[in-house]
């Protein structure tokens, strides 16, 4: 039997002794969870410097902040989330008991991805223990630093229920054969197919966090600075390796030399004269990236940037100008510190070309327009959209994160996350009395319980709204009767006086 067979059956185990159910328990692993980034931080952001160049405030900000907004908010909605959710009913189910109960599904897969180590990996792992799940996590092997701190995670939650396996490809694949009730994956699409596929072996649901090229369109009616700066700071984050970064600029050819102008005057202000020796600036994860990104940019014209040195995996800010759609580019997800900007003759050329292509994680669109704006959002489609500013959308723990097509299957987040992995159980409780309302649906069938039945099944009956009305009928009472007492108490002043 291998590990990976081993860890799994182990964790089915320990899910099957129900130990996970109870909210107590949860609470108090999401508790451990949050003192294991709390007491390793030092680890987390020693290992996040040396797998990609993270200073520590940047870890601080962009990985664990999150991830403790979404523990924070997981303790405090749990019993919220877990609760049994009431919908509205009919006439024929009028007296009985009919509700939602989220229940766990079992044993989660979370294969994680290497630009945010600790927040891809970990945030699904809130949802995950918050909906009752056990879970394997699975750590990328390419953020190796990172990884080896993540082996640290069982000594501070039930080690059985939520094992950390590391490893490459090999022990993913592994832990692929065997039998799960979802996986969440996060990372390309090319592993996503591979992830799918294991996964249908056994029909087991999957989440897939996929990336892809992100369009940001910049309308000439718009202030140049603020958008630039925004996209500056969207783009060069972690050095260009976050799955929603702007991947290329759309604008119109007149405003593409200011656009230039503008973006190279963030850089140097965000990071100075020389990045390269910046501590903000960061890294690109390993050689095999470096050589991909630079044959990238190989046949356009680069306007800012393109400095680079393999040896510390090094790639300056980079903006390619006057970028055709044919160029190398343009044909992959860049992943890295270079933005294209390919130019468009207005914002219905853009929209035609954003439509021409896969849909993508999210949309970027910079205008003063509105109607600019809303014409983007009706004309086309994408896992988010974001309108004058970059990435903050992943801040919100109410607005459900995924992709659409080739960007993803599912979302996460808050609340999202919970119900992603769990059952939402469609429950009925009827007494076994009144069994003369049910004779409408017993054969022999008439047209007169084809007529009960239509108002027994269409009426539909929203108990919110009767407990409002009834609320404030007694209200009404209640001030009736305060009017009724104060009149007869003046009346009496009265008649005595
Ligand atoms: P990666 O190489 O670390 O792969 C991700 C995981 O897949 C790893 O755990 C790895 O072990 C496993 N894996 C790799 N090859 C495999 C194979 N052949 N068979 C089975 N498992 C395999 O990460 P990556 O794919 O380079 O990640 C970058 C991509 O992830 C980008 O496209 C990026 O946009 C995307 N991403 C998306 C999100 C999101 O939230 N949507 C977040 C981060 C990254």
């Amino acid at each position: 039997m291998s590990r990976e067979q081993l860890v799994v059956q182990q964790a089915r185990k320990a899910f099957l002794t129900g130990r996970s159910k109870p909210l107590d328990f949860r609470t108090q692993q999401l508790k451990n969870l949050k003192r294991f980034i709390t007491e390793r931080q030092k680890e987390i952001t020693d290992a996040l410097k040396r797998d990609l160049n993270k200073s520590e405030n940047a870890t601080l900000f962009y990985e664990l902040l999150g991830l403790e907004g979404e523990i924070n908010l997981a303790l405090s909605k749990l019993s919220e989330w877990a609760a049994p959710r009431p919908v509205t009913k009919n006439l024929l189910t009028i007296s009985d008991e009919v509700f939602i109960q989220p229940e766990p599904l079992g044993v989660v897969l979370i294969i994680g991805a290497w630009n945010y180590p600790i927040t891809v990996t970990l945030q699904p792992l809130v949802g995950a223990i918050a909906a009752g799940n056990a879970a394997v996590v699975k750590p990328s092997e390419v953020s190796v630093h990172t990884a080896k701190v993540m082996e640290l995670l069982p000594l501070y939650l039930d080690p059985e229920m939520y094992p950390v396996v590391t490893g490459g490809v090999q022990e993913t694949q592994e832990l692929l054969k065997q039998r799960f009730d979802h996986i969440f994956y996060t990372g390309s699409s090319t592993v996503g197919k591979v992830v799918m596929k294991a996964a249908a072996r056994h029909l087991t649901p999957v989440t897939l966090e996929l990336g892809g090229k992100s369009p940001c369109y910049i309308d000439k009616d718009c202030d140049l600075k603020i958008a630039c700066r925004r996209v500056t700071w969207g783009k060069y984050v972690n050095c260009g390796q976050t799955c929603i970064a702007p991947d290329y600029i759309l604008c119109e050819p007149s405003i593409q030399n200011k656009v230039v102008e503008e973006i190279k005057k963030c850089i140097k202000e965000f990071y100075t004269e020389d990045p390269k020796t910046f501590r903000d600036y960061g890294r690109i994860i390993n050689q095999r990236h470096f050589k991909r990104i630079m044959a990238l940019i190989e046949d356009s014209t680069v306007a800012v940037g393109g400095e680079n040195d393999e040896s510390q995996c090094y790639i300056a800010p980079t903006v390619l100008k006057d970028v055709i759609p044919e160029s190398k580019v343009m044909q992959e997800e860049i992943f890295g510190p270079v933005l294209p900007i390919v130019p468009v003759n207005g914002v219905n050329e853009a929209i035609q070309f954003i439509n021409e292509r896969e849909k993508p994680l999210v949309l970027y669109v910079f205008s003063s327009s509105k109607k600019v704006i809303k014409q983007i959002l009706a004309e086309t489609s994408s896992g988010g959209l974001l309108a004058n500013d970059c990435l903050v959308h992943f801040t919100i723990s109410d607005l459900p994160f995924g992709g659409v097509g080739k960007s993803g299957i599912g979302h996460y987040h808050g609340k999202y996350t919970f119900n992603q992995l769990s059952h939402l159980r469609s429950c009925l409780i009827k007494k076994l009395s009144m069994e003369r309302v049910n004779q409408m649906r017993y054969p022999p069938h008439s047209v007169e319980k084809v007529r009960w039945a239509r108002l027994l099944l269409l009426k539909q009956v929203n108990l919110g709204r009767w407990r409002q009305l009834a609320h404030a009928a007694m209200l009404a009472a209640l001030a009736a009767f305060v009017i009724q007492v104060c009149v007869s108490f003046l009346l009496q002043i009265f008649l005595q006086g």
